[in-house]
């Protein structure tokens, strides 16, 4: 990974370090060209997020591991940005929460797979899914309907980071209980999902399993009334407004950057 040349103390190291390792993951083969516009996409909105977890994105990853621990077959599905982000990340929630991890590409060719397959093994995976592409998702052209059947086809719970709107409301239209993780809470993507989470894919998937331990002990009593009392609408709301209001907004007044009288 190229975590280097950016010294810690730069005020926005998170970020530089985030682009550093998408542009390793096209280097090696992981990331697309489009992954590269996506990830610019996805700073713009970070940085009028103020680059932290919003407290209605923290409360929706925690629906979220809720959502994983009572699924009947939970799946995370695997793009090549998120490879390159947060490859350990997804492999410890994947196993915390008992899921399935799925390489599952807009762009889809076969070295790219396999290159994600294996980085993900690289990096504690034991089971990747995804290579076989035996069922298709209805409602999608060929090559972006390709899922595994024992995989994301058989899932009932699915973590999509960074899905393309498309592929979110054909997923969803199967009745599957569909994740989203998604800077732009405008998106289609974010607007489809069961659980939309506004958030850095970096922040997120940590977080969510950081919650999945949390809940490890609760009962599915608990874990129903986590996810019934989520309002996705509302969600996105939260995003949306604190994105808008910016400066003047409450935030400035919280957050130590701006002094009033
Ligand atoms: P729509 O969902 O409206 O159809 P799209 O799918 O065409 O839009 P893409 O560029 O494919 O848009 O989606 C990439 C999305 O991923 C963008 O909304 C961007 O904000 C988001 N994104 C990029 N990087 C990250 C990240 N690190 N964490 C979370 N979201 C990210
Ligand atoms: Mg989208």
């Amino acid at each position: 990974m190229t975590d280097v040349e950016v010294p810690e103390s730069h005020p926005r190291y998170d970020s530089l370090r985030t682009r550093h390792r998408i542009e390793a993951g096209v280097e090696n083969g992981i990331t697309s060209k489009q992954g590269l516009i996506a990830e610019g996409r996805g700073e713009a909105f970070d940085y009028l997020l103020g680059e932290r977890t919003l407290p209605s994105a923290d409360a929706a990853e925690r629906v979220a591991a809720a959502h994983l621990l009572l699924a009947r077959h939970p799946v995370v599905s695997v793009n090549g940005n998120v490879a390159a982000l947060v490859p350990d990340e997804v492999v410890e929630l994947a196993t915390v929460v008992g899921a399935d991890l799925e390489v599952n590409l807009f762009n889809r060719t076969d070295e790219r797979m396999r290159a994600i397959a294996n980085h993900l093994r690289d990096h504690g995976a034991e089971e990747v899914k995804g290579l076989a592409g035996d069922a298709r998702i209805p409602g999608l052209d060929h090559a972006r309907a390709a899922v595994d059947a024992d995989g994301i086809a058989d899932a009932d719970v699915v973590l999509v980071p960074l899905e393309d709107g498309d592929r979110a409301e054909a997923l969803s239209a199967l009745g599957k209980t569909e994740i989203v993780v998604d800077l732009n809470p405008l998106s289609r993507s974010a607007e489809t999902a069961a659980v939309p989470i506004v958030d850095n894919i970096v922040r997120a998937v940590p977080n969510i399993t950081a919650h999945a331990r949390d809940l490890a002990e609760a009962s599915p009593a608990e874990l129903e009334a986590i996810v019934n009392g989520f309002d996705p609408e509302a969600a996105l709301r939260a995003a949306e407004m604190a994105i808008r209001e910016g400066r003047s907004g409450p935030r400035a007044a919280t957050d130590g950057h701006a002094k009033h009288d």
